[in-house]
């Protein structure tokens, strides 16, 4: 019998086990776009417009307002675990940014080509950078900007040809960004998003800025939709439990092939499947005609309550009393539908 040993166990080279974890973080071009959207939004941007070429696979550029990003820290700024935005573990108890882990921008440069131009407060030029494998190359050329950034992210996964291949249609993965791009431009209606494909005259997404989230969503969704929806807010405030929630869910007379949920907590886009399901079920009884509905909410909940820790695109969050929360929701969805189908039948008899 052949007795042979084992495979041996080796060390990865440090450039794979990079190429690996950036795979992690960013999945698809619509990943990309949503690091580089929550960046932005951590400087303050009012003003964030994205061009989009190839679904993203050879261009994504981001240009914000925002507070720009100091001379001194370009050097570092792809480096793995280099982040402006917590110093200490327990600062996670808090963190009150979307980002916090310093890899997003890293891990871009391990699978694309990466161009930055920023310039901050009352300075008279900007400089540009390149970034690969988390290095910069060269030094920082001196250049014409205005206060904030501008993020290139050129030719995505041209290192990891499995992936590249996956993305078989461009206008799936433009989709996707857009989406992206029109969830949080609900939750900041305070800022101006914009979205077109690259050579592209006219938007796809675009709000005003300075506005509120309704009318944001009439601006990306269609006054269709908005004309449809109902105000929710409900809270809690007892000893163990607190949170606060508030958007907009569709009325009898919208009606759609699938249901859109966009849920943000604490500012997040997340996913919650159960708060979706509970949701549907309270339509499907109350009204069973418009039982695919539209459902933004923004919820808050105290910081050390979320663990925003759980998944690398932080996309999945747990936090605490989420059985109870979802029930308080559904109640008060339940309500609001009621109400609102009540003094519709009234209407309608007068
Ligand atoms: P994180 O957001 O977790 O800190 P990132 O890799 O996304 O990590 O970004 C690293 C750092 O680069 C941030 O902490 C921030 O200081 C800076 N940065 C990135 N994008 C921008 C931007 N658009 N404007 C200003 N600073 C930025
Ligand atoms: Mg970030």
């Amino acid at each position: 019998m052949d007795m042979a040993l084992p495979p041996r166990i080796r060390k990865l080279e440090e450039s794979v086990v990079n190429r690996i974890a950036a795979g992690e973080v960013i999945q698809r071009p619509a990943s990309a776009l949503k690091e580089l959207l929550e960046n932005s939004l951590d400087a303050g941007a009012t003003v964030v417009s994205v061009i989009v070429k190839d679904g993203g696979l050879k261009l994504i550029q981001i240009t914000d307002n925002g507070h720009g990003i100091r001379y001194e820290d370009l050097p570092i700024l792809c480096e793995r675990h280099t982040t402006s935005k917590i110093t200490a573990f327990e600062d996670l108890q808090k963190v009150s940014t979307l980002g916090f882990r310093g890899e997003a921008l890293a891990s871009m440069t391990f699978v694309a080509h990466l161009t930055v131009t920023t310039m901050t407060e009352g300075q008279t030029h900007g400089y540009r950078a390149s970034y690969k494998d988390g290095v910069m190359e060269g030094d920082p050329r001196p250049c014409a900007a205005v206060k904030g950034t501008q993020i290139m992210v050129e030719n995505l996964f041209y290192n990891v040809t499995a992936r590249r291949k996956s993305f078989k249609n461009p206008s799936d993965e433009y989709a996707r960004v857009v989406d992206v791009i029109s969830k949080y431009s609900i939750q900041n209606p305070k800022v101006g998003f914009s979205c077109k494909k690259f050579g592209d005259a006219r938007a796809d997404v675009q709000t005003p800025g300075n506005t509120s989230s309704l009318e944001a969503i009439r601006a990306v969704y269609g006054p269709g939709t908005s004309r449809e929806l109902i105000e929710i807010k409900t809270s809690k405030n007892d000893s163990s439990d607190f949170f606060e929630m508030n958007g907009y869910i569709s009325s009898a007379n919208y009606s759609a092939k699938r249901t859109t949920m966009i849920l943000f907590i604490n500012d997040r886009l997340v996913d919650c499947a159960p708060l979706k399901r509970a949701i549907e079920v309270v339509y499907a009884a109350v009204l069973p005609k418009a039982s695919k509905p539209y459902i933004y909410m923004s919820i808050r909940l105290p910081p050390e309550h979320v663990d925003v820790n759980v998944h690398p695109t932080k996309k999945e969050v747990s936090f605490l009393n989420q059985e109870s929360l979802i029930e308080a929701i559904q109640t008060a969805v339940e309500q609001e539908l009621l109400q609102s189908n009540k003094s519709r039948t009234f209407y309608a008899q007068t």
